[in-house]
């Protein structure tokens, strides 16, 4: 369906003739283009550029009144950030791109949805902040990760994920309100997400943030940390090729690999239990080779001569303390630790990787080398829940992964997940990754088994393994085991979005 000329008419006054379009070569360049995407995704109508929230909410206005679907966006890395029907026009919202505050006293930001991660990052860490950044890498959007999408990140272990930093926010909701939150609501500044003033922030993010399915947030406040580890960093190189170092007394990175995740997990339970360390998580070992190599080529050559084995199971721990005491106090636990639970140390030329590539721990660009292999990638599961629970969920993947690893469907690497304990092991985070070969036309079929067998492995096992977020077909197949969240959401979604044109799914 196109857009009616009246429709686009009223569009057009909303921002302008230069800030619309529903050119095709336009609405082609944003269409989902992930060739792995298994599902079927439509051109837009139109595309808009709004400058201001009251744009923003006069657009949403006349989407409500012609009964067009809208979907906000910024860096557009996930599928929900594109049209999935006609009828559909996308918000893009990259030129509200502005860092309003940043207040060191209370330590929080406050951002327009455009600001990235490189943007805002830099101006935080050179004040001795930091923030929980998203792996996403330096172009994806701030505000989108706090707000509106998941939020997990490598070092949650000693902090905490984006929806416990997510402070007052300006919205407009799905019928084109402007609401204001927690204490912005009270004229008292941007500090509190709950008052005085309304509280909204289970519909804004819940745990998994609801990809525009509830409103467009225009402004929100996000709370900062102290750097954990030294302000200073040095680096040398040009990137990709760079190197990023700590040069300091106060930080060190340990590797130790393991070969049974319930061992893992006692190491985990037992650092978080003594409160040390800044980051631990037991990473996954195929895109660990893939950073620590320079080409497709390269990755093979390591894969086939060891790294496969030498780092199957990864236990990664960065060391970020006060002082020098400190830091040899939390040497000393670890180290108990990792002898009860019988970690082994990885071999120095690999550990040292770490130390040299410490934009690991902050804005994360080094992981987005792992897409150099040039393969189709997927990651699944994503959800959340005690560290025990999540490393039963990762011992399952082994009893059947290997149908699908020995066959060729899928990448040969049946360890390849991760697990990200956060806020000292109270919780604990698991993504299962895997890749395959995309210039096989047959694989797109392994995939899709893969990831049923995946889910209906956790459905029977009872495991809180995938993530719930929006209102779409997986929530409806996921909601039993949360509570029936899936009625509660759609009871929430009709009452915010009477006409279902916010982002919908089902
Ligand atoms: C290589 C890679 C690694 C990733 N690693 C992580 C990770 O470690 N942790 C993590 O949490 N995520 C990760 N992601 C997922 C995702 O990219 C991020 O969550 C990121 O925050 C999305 O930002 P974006 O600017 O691309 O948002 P977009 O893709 O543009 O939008 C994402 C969703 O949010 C909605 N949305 C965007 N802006 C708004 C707004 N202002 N108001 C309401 N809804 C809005 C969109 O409609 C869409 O549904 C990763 C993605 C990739 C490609």
């Amino acid at each position: 369906m196109a857009l009616s000329a009246q429709a686009y008419r009223e569009l057009a006054a909303i921002v302008g003739e230069r800030y619309i379009s529903s050119k095709q070569h336009i609405l082609a360049g944003n269409r989902v283009r992930t060739p792995e995407i298994p599902f079927d995704y439509h051109s837009a109508d139109a595309i808009l550029l709004p400058g201001s929230t009251e744009e923003v909410a006069a657009i949403v206005k006349v989407c409500n009144k012609y009964g067009i679907c809208f979907v906000p966006f910024i860096s557009g890395t996930l599928p929900d950030a594109y049209a999935n029907r006609a009828g559909t026009v996308l918000i893009h919202l990259k030129r509200m791109n502005r860092i309003l505050e940043i207040n060191e006293e209370d330590r929080y930001a406050v951002v327009e949805p455009g600001v990235r991660h490189v943007q805002l990052y830099p101006e935080v860490r050179k004040r001795g902040l930091s923030y929980t950044a998203a792996s996403v890498g330096p172009g994806g959007s701030v505000l989108a990760n706090f707000t509106s999408t998941s939020g997990d990140h490598h070092t949650q272990y000693g902090s905490s994920r984006s929806n416990r930093y997510l402070l007052a926010v300006e919205m407009v909701t799905p019928e084109g309100e402007i609401i204001r939150t927690g204490s912005l609501q009270g004229g008292c500044g941007w500090f509190c997400p709950d008052g005085p003033g309304p509280s909204l922030r289970s519909i804004i993010k819940g745990y998994f943030g609801s990809h525009g399915q509830l409103g467009i947030i225009t402004k929100a406040a996000v709370a900062l940390d102290a750097c954990k580890g030294p302000a200073e960093i040095r680096t040398e190189g040009v990137s990709p090729h760079h190197r990023v170092y700590f040069d300091s007394d106060l930080s060190r990175v340990y590797v130790f690999n393991y070969d049974n995740i319930q061992n893992v997990c006692q190491a985990m339970l037992a650092l978080g239990e003594a409160e040390v360390c800044s980051t631990v998580q037991k990473y996954f070992y195929l895109p660990l080779t893939l950073l620590m190599s320079d080409s497709a080529n390269d990755f093979w050559k390591k894969w086939t001569s060891g790294y496969k084995e030498a780092m199957s199971m990864p236990l990664v721990v960065h060391i970020a303390a006060q002082s020098v005491r400190e830091r040899e106090y939390e040497e000393k636990i670890l180290f108990d630790v990792v002898r009860e639970t019988g970690g082994k140390r990885l071999p120095e030329e690999l550990e040292n990787w770490w130390t040299e590539h410490m934009d690991y721990f902050m804005v994360v660009s080094r992981l987005q080398s792992v897409l150099r292999l040039g393969g189709g990638w997927m990651p699944i599961k994503l959800g959340a829940d005690s560290v025990q629970h999540i490393c039963d969920v990762g011992e399952s993947i082994g009893e059947y992964i290997y149908e699908f690893t020995e066959t060729g469907k899928i990448f040969d690497a049946p360890e390849n997940y991760q697990i990200i304990p956060m806020e000292y092991g109270h919780f604990a985070h698991i993504e299962l990754l895997f890749m395959w070969d995309r210039t096989n036309p047959a694989a797109m079929k392994g995939v899709a088994e893969f990831r049923a067998r995946s889910r209906e492995e956790d459905l029977r096992r009872h495991f809180h393994a995938e993530d719930v977020g929006c209102l779409n077909p997986t929530l409806l197949q996921l909601g039993p085991l949360y509570s029936n969240c899936h009625i509660w959401m759609q009871k929430i979604k009709e009452s915010f979005d009477p006409n279902n044109v916010a982002n919908p799914m089902l």
